[in-house]
C-alpha cells in the first residue's frame, strides 16, 4: 500500500493549529527557560542500509550512514532528543534475506535509536526469528497491543517505556496493525492482538496518571487512513492524551504533520515520512514550567546532510 500526499485543507488546519498554539503562549521576560524535547522518527525503513540504488527514483538518497550523521548533529544541538521508529524495519533488500534482521537492528543500535515498535514485516520469518534478530537491538522495543506473554518475545518487547529528558517525563508506547491477512498465522503464533483503541486508552492512562508523563508519544504501525474505524486518525479521535503519533505502514509521505482532535478537544499530531529512510521527521515540543506549550515540526531531507 502506498499513499502519498495530504490534502490542502489538512495542511491549512495544521498551520492554523500551530499558529494558535504559539500565539496562546507569548514569550515574556519573566518566564523560566523553556525545555525543548526533540522527537526524531522514521518508519518503514525496510532493510535500506545503503543509499537507494541507481534504478530507484530516489537514487543515492537515504542510507543509515547519512541518518547517523544527521541524528548526531541534532543531538549535539539538543541533547534532549529521542529517536524512534514506527516499524517495518525488516524486509526489502538482500540484507534481510541473508542476515535475518541482524544488520538492521545493529545499524539502528549504532545510530542511537531510543525505541521502536513492531511492523507486520518484523514477523516475516516468525516469532523465533524475530526474537533472535532482536538480540542485536540495544534500544527498547514496545508494543501495547501485541501481547507477547508466554512467547520468546516476552523478554524483548515491553508495553511502554518512560524516559526523562531535561526533567520532563516522556512516555513511549507502540501500536501494531491487525495481523489478519498481513501476517501468516504460523509466524504470529502465541501473540495476541488487542484492539489498538482499547490498548492505547489503558496504556496512556497509566503513562499520564501513574508514570506522570508530560509528553506521550505513540509509535504506530496502524497506517494513516483519513476516514473509517482504523488507522492513526481513528485512534487519535478515540483516545485522550496522546500528544504525538509517529506513524508507519501506509508509507504515507507527509511534508508536515496533520492534527486530529481527541475526544476531549486537545490535539494529537500525526506524522509519517514515506519509506526507506529517505526522510526523517522532526517534532520539537516546547515545555514551559513543565507543561507542553507548543510544538513545531518539519521534514528532514537526508539529501541535505
Ligand atoms: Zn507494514
Amino acid at each position: 500500500m502506498i499513499t502519498s500526499v495530504i490534502n490542502r485543507r489538512t495542511f491549512l488546519t495544521t498551520s492554523a493549529a500551530f499558529g494558535a498554539t504559539l500565539a496562546a503562549f507569548p514569550r515574556d521576560a519573566f518566564s523560566v527557560a523553556d525545555t525543548v524535547i526533540t522527537i526524531l522518527h522514521t518508519n518503514d525503513t525496510h532493510s535500506q542500509i545503503d543509499p537507494l540504488p541507481a534504478n530507484d527514483r530516489n537514487a543515492g538518497m537515504g542510507g543509515v550512514a547519512r541518518r547517523a550523521t544527521l541524528v548526531k548533529r541534532i543531538r549535539k544541538e539538543n541533547p534532549n532528543t529521542l529517536l524512534v521508529d514506527a516499524g517495518d524495519v525488516l524486509q526489502g533488500t538482500p540484507y534481510f534475506n541473508f542476515y535475518k534482521g541482524e544488520v538492521e537492528y545493529k545499524a539502528m543500535s549504532a545510530i542511537g535509536y531510543d525505541a521502536g515498535t513492531l511492523g507486520n514485516h518484523e514477523f516475516d520469518n516468525g516469532v523465533e526469528a524475530l526474537a533472535a534478530a532482536l538480540k542485536f537491538a540495544n534500544f527498547d522495543v514496545v508494543s501495547a497491543n501485541y501481547d507477547v506473554k508466554g512467547t520468546v518475545l516476552e523478554s524483548k518487547v515491553k508495553r511502554y517505556v518512560v524516559r526523562t529528558l531535561g526533567g520532563i517525563r516522556v512516555g513511549l508506547f507502540g501500536l501494531g496493525v491487525s495481523p489478519t491477512a498481513l501476517i501468516t498465522p504460523e509466524n504470529f503464533k502465541g501473540v495476541t492482538y488487542i484492539d489498538p483503541v482499547v490498548a492505547a486508552r489503558e496504556v496512556v492512562k497509566k503513562l499520564r496518571d501513574e508514570e506522570r508523563c508530560a509528553l506521550v508519544v505513540c509509535m504506530s504501525h496502524l497506517g494513516y487512513v483519513e476516514t473509517g474505524d482504523r488507522g492513526d486518525t481513528f485512534v487519535a479521535s478515540q483516545v485522550d492524551g496522546i500528544d504525538f503519533i509517529a506513524g508507519g505502514h501506509t508509507h504515507t509521505f507527509m511534508e508536515k504533520p496533520v492534527t486530529q482532535a481527541q475526544p476531549c478537544g486537545a490535539k494529537t499530531l500525526i506524522f509519517q515520512v514515506g519509506k526507506s529512510g529517505i526522510y526523517v521527521g522532526r517534532v520539537d515540543f516546547t515545555f514551559r514550567s513543565g507543561k507542553l506549550a507548543s510544538a513545531s515540526a518539519r521534514l528532514l531531507d537526508l539529501r541535505n546532510v
